[in-house]
């Protein structure tokens, strides 16, 4: 994780530079050439921070991971959404200023939203039918997860129909490996990701190192051999973590090796930015999604969404500019050191 954090921005910022020194390759002239470039870093620097204060960005703010399970017309427990239920929930927050973005991009810093919106992150456990469902020319099937999100990014431009779908062995109802990579590489080929939640959803609390090490390696090897890609990110099944905490993040069986770049509890906050210090990729809360009832008169996606709004200081805002971290200055002691070169502080 931390060789890919930020890299691309690394190389941005280096061929900036480059390019910047052009012309200047020693000679008389270059001291004054150093001097100018200088001058045009400390210039664009307060450019990008003016720019910054304008939209009151704060990408040391707190992010909502959300966590969905089925979307089905009877809900059997409180897991379930109604396809409107559904519907109601990302339109708020296409209403509230929100651009999903996926739990990869979320982990890696690569947060690319326009300046003045907020990024959240919408993650599917299990793999059930009712997240996808396709015809037999790819086409989602009416009132399934990913056609809801479809039809809401039409309706709001702006609102990326982005997602992680965090599946086990049993894959979106599919058995054959044929049918399965259908399912998968549709998911990537239309901008999802996909995320590691075990092979036979096992819980791993007390669990031996060898069983955790198992049945993580053996979804990332089916996930792979589907797709060509590992996932990036796992969800803990029951949002337990095994006895080590590292052993969800990384592990070798045979020929596999896992390496996560975050591991998904399943509770009960929003999460910290990826560029603050206190960032824990071995342990990222998610909210569950659910309205203001019962156990969630407080703590699942409709309070969190609630309390956000009113806390507006507290929670992410872009500046618009993927290279930069920009941030209220106050925030300064908890800017983690790996960010420091992409600090815009305002
Ligand atoms: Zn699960």
């Amino acid at each position: 994780m931390r060789v890919r954090f930020l890299g691309g921005v690394a190389m941005v910022v280096a061929g900036a530079m480059v390019a910047g020194c052009g012309g200047s390759d020693g000679g008389a002239g270059a001291g004054k050439a150093k001097i100018d470039d200088a001058a045009m870093v400390k210039q664009a620097h307060a450019v990008r921070a003016a720019n910054a204060a304008k939209v009151h960005a704060n990408e040391l703010g707190q992010i909502p991971v959300i966590m969905f399970h089925r979307v089905i017309a009877k809900p059997a427990g409180p897991d379930d959404r109604t396809p409107t239920q559904f519907r109601a929930d990302l339109e708020r927050l296409a209403k509230d200023g929100y651009v999903p973005i996926t739990a990869a991009n979320y982990v890696q810093g690569e947060i690319n939203i326009p300046a003045g919106k907020h990024p959240v992150v919408l993650t599917f456990d299990d793999s059930s039918p009712s997240q996808l469902t396709l015809s037999e020319v790819g086409v989602p099937a009416p009132d399934t997860a990913v056609a809801i999100l479809q039809e809401t990014a039409k309706k709001y431009p702006g609102f990326r129909p982005v997602a992680t779908f965090y599946v086990t062995g049993d894959m979106f109802g599919k058995t054959t490996p044929e049918e399965k990579a259908q399912m998968l590489i549709w998911l990537k080929e239309n901008g999802f990701d996909v995320g590691n939640h075990t092979l036979t959803h096992m819980n791993m609390r007390g669990r031996s190192q060898k069983d955790v090490t198992h049945e993580i390696a053996a979804d990332q090897q089916l996930v792979t051999s589907l797709t060509g890609q590992r996932p990036i990110t796992l969800a803990l099944p029951y949002g337990n973590q095994p006895k080590v905490k590292d052993w969800a993040l990384t592990g070798t069986e045979g020929a596999t090796t896992y390496k996560h770049a975050g591991v998904f509890l399943a509770g009960y906050t929003p999460a910290l930015a990826p560029f603050d210090k206190n960032f824990d990729p071995e342990g990222i809360p998610r909210i569950r999604a659910m309205d203001k009832k019962g156990d969630c008169v407080q703590f699942c996606s409709v309070a969190w969404l609630d309390w956000l709004a009113k806390n507006a200081d507290q929670r992410y805002t872009s500046d618009g500019d993927p290279r930069t971290v920009a941030y209220p200055k106050f925030k300064n002691p908890f800017l983690a050191k790996r960010a420091a070169a992409w600090a815009v502080p305002y």
